[in-house]
């Protein structure tokens, strides 16, 4: 981005933005400082979808529905209000937003109201005259979810009272995000499976069970797992912010 007069001129591309379509307003972490250093010199600023200049390609994933867009950035003038905190210190705000954005991926509640989901589907569903919950494999598979969805909700509560008590979440918040996103990922998973036949069906049909949803999450989870920073990335931070292991080795400059 440009500066001119009370106005930035931003000019680029960004992809993978969910929700551009529906969107009414975005922001952009957007590089006002070119010869800063990486994480400085950058902008963290809001704007209208309805500037002119933005144009938005819906991008379709596997699961067949456009969740998320491309969206092109030529000559848009914005105005100078919009930056939060301050010019050139977006990372900082970028930070603030990730550790929301890690909290709401990784929601206790949200996982064992999917978890709840499951356990109704196992009540409800028959293969050959037996309900799903009452085959021990299955069963066993479903234990060890639930023990990890109180572990998580035990988890929340732990970071609820660290902030009540003003201190940092530390570990604790840190975890949220990966054992979230996987845990939600395999509790679809479980439904498939035990679903047998019947839950690789995912276009409308007779046979499809619960409106295919299960197969849709199982399919968006694994975006989610890298969406808001991949499993990977968690797994770095966790272990040199949360365990305090030495950082991963830089690559050497050419
Ligand atoms: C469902 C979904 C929604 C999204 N929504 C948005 C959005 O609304 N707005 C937005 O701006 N972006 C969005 N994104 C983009 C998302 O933030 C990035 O895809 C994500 O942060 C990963 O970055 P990347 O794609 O550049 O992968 P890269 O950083 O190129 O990583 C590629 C692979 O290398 C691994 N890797 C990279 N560095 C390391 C390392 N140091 N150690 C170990 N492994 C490493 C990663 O884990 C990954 O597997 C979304 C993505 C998805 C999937």
């Amino acid at each position: 981005a440009v500066e001119d007069g009370d106005h930035y001129i931003i000019n680029g591309s960004k992809i993978w933005t969910s929700t551009a379509k529906q969107a009414d307003m975005i922001f952009c972490l957007v590089r006002t400082e070119p010869n800063a250093k990486k994480h400085e010199g950058i902008t963290y600023i809001t704007f209208p979808m309805s500037t002119p200049g933005i144009e938005v390609r819906p991008l379709v994933d596997m699961t067949g529905t456009a969740n998320f867009n491309e969206v092109f950035f030529t000559d848009v003038r914005v105005p100078k209000s919009g930056v939060i905190f301050a010019p050139n210190k977006g990372w900082q705000v970028a930070n603030a937003t990730l550790t929301h954005e890690r909290g709401m991926l990784g929601d206790p509640n949200a996982t064992k109201a999917r978890l709840l989901e499951l356990i109704t589907l196992m009540k409800t569903e028959t293969v050959n005259g037996q309900r799903l919950i009452d085959n021990p494999m299955l069963r066993d598979r479903l234990m060890k979810l639930q023990a990890e969805v109180y572990a998580m909700q035990a988890n929340g509560l732990r970071i609820t009272t660290s902030r009540l008590q003003g201190q940092p979440a530390g570990l604790a918040g840190l975890i949220v995000k990966l054992q979230g996103c996987d845990l939600n990922h395999e509790i679809a998973r479980l439904a498939i499976d035990a679903l047998g036949e019947l839950g690789i069906l995912y276009e409308d049909g007779e046979h499809l069970r619960s409106g295919g949803t299960w197969q849709w999450r199982y399919m968006y989870d694994l975006g989610l797992i890298i969406g808001g920073g991949t499993a990977q990335i968690q797994k770095n931070i966790i272990a040199e912010r949360g365990l305090d292991m030495p950082r991963e080795p830089k690559l050497a400059k050419a």
